[in-house]
């Protein structure tokens, strides 16, 4: 049975402020209230961001004791509505912020403990001044934060070499609803004593405990790296292009990306760019990134295999980066893309993962079921070597999704329909968050669902973490 929870109200600041007298209570603005797609919206908070992890764990102990709703807030870029609650009263929204520091660093040894309220950016910043790097890559790394990027298990450009947040951690620390301290921090290689807690909080959403820092896992960067943007000949080509990279370069290849055209063109709809770096020569394109550890002729090399696969009528068309400001341009260029549709606003976007072989039935049975439902533009793009694809539809040009709404729903449960069909996942690599929560429960896996419940359940008998995230309110 769901417990009431109480709202963070003037009674209750004054006693977190009795015990804290120096907390740190930022305003509620745009930035608490808000996510990135403007799907949700939460009216009133009281925010917090504690300075230290002592802080962190009195004032959750406060929360549970008083029954007050906790939810967990980094960046704030997630894409699935889990650091934004708008149905509750008032929750407190516990801001990593103030946690920054980077711990230690180990380049012996490969590991890098830092704070969980450290940015992504300035974790990879970290690395790269002791000389290794930290892999995880994402458009939004200059906001979101390293709990945040373990709470939601990211994934990103790089998964098809280094994997995801999840391989890329060796320990965490958290604070549980009552107050106490889990620090699996840096743990031993060998360590079977007893269930894995870090595992166990990764990919939990802020709904079992609040992450205050993590040890990552660092790796020698590659000594020299060559970027190519291909267009396919067909969506069908990019299985026969993986597969000539990946014999050619084993365990070199950084990013296999599936680009398609009107994701440059959305680039130049909405300004963010010029021109496209093609002409019109085809729909579907692939960003290939190859890192070798030794200096190896890499650019020669993949020139042969560019050469190969025209051989092989994959692809029709190519640029090979020049200097490092040309690379740097082409992943600029990919990594707007997700600004552009923004900007543009989609009616309904979809993080969906598939089986290898799935890949392109679905893309063809999802264009035909999007095109019964109305005359939608669609961007189907993604780290096509892990199969994880997002399917965005937006509005034809010249619309506005608003006008579209009515369409959202019939479109959702045709491409997760499909997806199920196909044995994919509708949460490849945002998450459920708010988005995706009923629909978890209506379609997962039952035994999968009571296990995760009773978990919730041991760890927050009361219910105070994050509620509506990951388990939809009851
Ligand atoms: C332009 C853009 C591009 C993106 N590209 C990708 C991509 O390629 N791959 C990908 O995986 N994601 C991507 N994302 C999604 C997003 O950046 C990730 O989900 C990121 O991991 C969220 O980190 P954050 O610090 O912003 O977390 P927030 O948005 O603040 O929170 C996300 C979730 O984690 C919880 N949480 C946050 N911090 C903590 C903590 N310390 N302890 C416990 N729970 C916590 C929150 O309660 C919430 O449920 C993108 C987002 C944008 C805007």
């Amino acid at each position: 049975m769901a417990e009431v929870l109480r709202p963070a109200d003037q009674r209750f600041v004054s006693r977190l402020t009795a015990r804290y007298p120096r907390l740190h209570m930022p305003t509620f603005d745009e930035r608490f209230s808000r996510e990135p797609r403007g799907l949700y919206k939460c009216r009133d908070a009281l925010v917090v961001a504690p300075i230290s992890v002592r802080e962190v764990s009195g004032i959750v102990a406060l929360c549970n004791k008083e029954r007050i709703p906790v939810i967990p807030f980094g960046g704030g870029t997630g894409l699935v509505g889990g650091q934004v609650a708008p149905d509750l009263e008032r929750p407190l929204v516990l801001s990593l912020q103030c946690l920054r520091a980077v711990r230690s660093i180990n380049a012996a040894r490969d590991r890098m403990t830092v704070d969980a309220g450290l940015t992504l950016q300035e974790a990879s910043i970290a690395a790269a001044d002791a000389g290794r790097l930290f892999p995880l890559s994402i458009a939004s790394k200059g906001s979101s934060q390293i709990g945040g990027i373990m709470a939601t298990n990211a994934g990103g450009v790089h998964v098809v070499r280094y994997g995801n947040a999840r391989d890329l951690c060796k320990g965490i620390e958290a604070v549980l609803p009552d107050g106490s301290v889990v620090s699996c921090l840096d743990e031993l290689p060998k360590d079977n004593s007893g269930y894995d807690l870090r595992n166990l909080i990764i990919g939990s959403e802020g709904t079992l405990a609040i992450i205050t820092a993590a040890t990552l896992k660092l790796f020698r960067p590659p000594g020299e790296s060559a970027t190519a943007l291909l267009a396919l000949n067909g969506i069908e080509a990019a299985h026969g292009l993986l597969a000539l990279f990946m014999d050619a370069f084993p365990d070199q290849v950084s990013a296999f990306e599936l680009i398609n055209r009107i994701g440059f063109e959305f680039l130049v709809e909405t300004g963010l760019r010029q021109r496209l770096p093609f002409g019109n020569s085809s729909e579907w394109l692939v960003m290939v990134d190859i890192g070798a550890l030794q200096k190896s002729d890499v650019e020669k090399h993949v020139i042969k295999v560019a050469e190969a696969a025209e051989d092989e009528a994959l692809i029709v068309d190519g640029i090979l980066a020049q200097s490092e400001g040309q690379r740097e341009e082409l992943w600029a260029m990919r990594e707007l893309i997700p600004s552009a549709h923004i900007r543009i606003g989609a009616v309904a976007s979809h993080d969906i993962s598939l089986p290898a072989e799935a890949i392109v039935p679905f893309v063809n049975s999802a264009a035909q079921r999007i095109a019964a439902i109305g005359p939608f533009r669609v961007n189907c793009f993604g780290h096509f070597g892990d199969g994880n694809l997002h399917y965005n539809v937006f509005p034809p040009a010249g619309g506005e999704s608003r006008e579209f709404r009515h369409c959202r729903t019939p479109i959702v449960d045709a491409i997760h329909g499909l997806v199920r069909g196909y044995g994919g996942s509708i949460a490849a690599e945002h998450g459920c968050g708010r988005l995706k929560a009923a629909e978890l429960q209506l379609h997962g896996n039952s035994a999968r669902l009571a296990a995760m419940r009773a978990i919730k359940d041991a760890i927050d008998p009361h219910g105070i973490m994050n509620p509506g995230a990951v388990f939809p309110l009851a």
